[in-house]
């Protein structure tokens, strides 16, 4: 696996293949590398020439109270995981390859940026679509995969490029889970074993609102009540949202009859988990 250490390499990286014809699957982390972005890693091997996986921890998507400063970083573990995966080339940038000396242009996404995690994490998703379009820039991407645990990231991410006209794919993969529901992120490692236990809630919750759905249910209140009721069940007391909102548009929905998805932000030991479920009949 070739390591691409700065902004020059990169992009020298990316005109030799591209000239050469190649297809390139890219794939964006923060690293802290788990099951989750290996399967958009392998995911992006089967259906690109070469994959390159960029670990960069975005500061301009942080708040000033958040955990930038105790993300966890591993770039060495990291990089052996992505090669094992059948990652072909690291992109490991200093804050300088992403923003240059006096950095002033950032990209805002209106409208479905203004909900949700958008208005606990005030310019969360700017850091995140300039983060993201920078990388864009750089690793020119035939296709670029994210995933679906992030579900109003993967919406911003679409409606920048559709609006920028950016020539590449979004591939949306679905969320890896530990085996007792749990979806895997980066910051579970923050909890301790009872804090774990209290946070698997989220994902009961969520599940026991789509075995309601399943059943006919198809009010949002009703939907929302049941996630709710399991956070309080578990303890959980500091929620930012429970809502239903329609798949694609990210609109709030009031019932579930269109596809729709149920989205979770809650705090468990002073970390936020985030998670979703897609409401959607077969
Ligand atoms: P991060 O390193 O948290 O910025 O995540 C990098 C990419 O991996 C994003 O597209 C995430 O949505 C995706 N990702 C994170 N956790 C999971 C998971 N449990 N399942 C699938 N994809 C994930």
């Amino acid at each position: 696996m070739e390591l691409l250490t700065s902004r020059q390499l990169v992009q020298a990286w990316t005109r030799l293949n591209r000239q050469q014809g190649r297809t390139i699957g890219f794939v964006p982390t923060m690293g802290a590398l788990h099951e989750g972005h290996l399967s958009l890693v392998r995911r992006a091997v089967a259906e690109n020439d070469l994959v390159v996986a960029s670990i960069f921890v975005n500061p301009t998507q942080f708040g000033p109270n958040e955990d930038f400063n105790r993300y966890p970083r591993e770039p060495e573990r990291d990089a052996q995981m992505l090669q094992q995966a059948g990652c072909h080339a690291l992109f490991l940038p200093q804050v300088e390859d992403i923003y240059p000396a006096g950095s002033s242009t950032r990209v805002t996404v209106s409208d479905v940026t203004e909900q949700l995690c958008g208005l606990f994490r005030p310019g969360h998703f700017q850091g995140v679509a300039t983060v993201v379009a920078i990388l864009f820039n750089l690793v020119m991407p035939t296709r670029a995969y994210f995933g679906k645990k992030d579900y109003q990231q993967w919406v911003v991410i679409r409606r920048m490029v559709t609006d920028l006209a950016m020539d590449l794919e979004i591939i949306g993969m679905e969320t890896v889970r530990e085996s007792d529901g749990m979806a895997l992120s980066s910051r579970n490692r923050y909890l301790t074993p009872q804090q774990r236990q209290q946070a698997l809630a989220i994902s009961r919750g969520l599940r026991a609102a789509l075995a309601a759905y399943q059943s006919g249910c198809r009010e949002g209140h009703e939907l929302v009540g049941l996630v709710m009721k399991t956070l309080e069940q578990a303890g959980i007391d500091r929620v930012d949202y429970a809502a239903l909102h329609q798949i694609d548009s990210l609109a709030p929905a009031v019932r579930a009859d269109a596809p729709s998805v149920l989205l979770v932000a809650a705090h468990v030991g002073g970390v936020r988990l985030i998670d979703n479920l897609e409401l959607t009949t077969p």
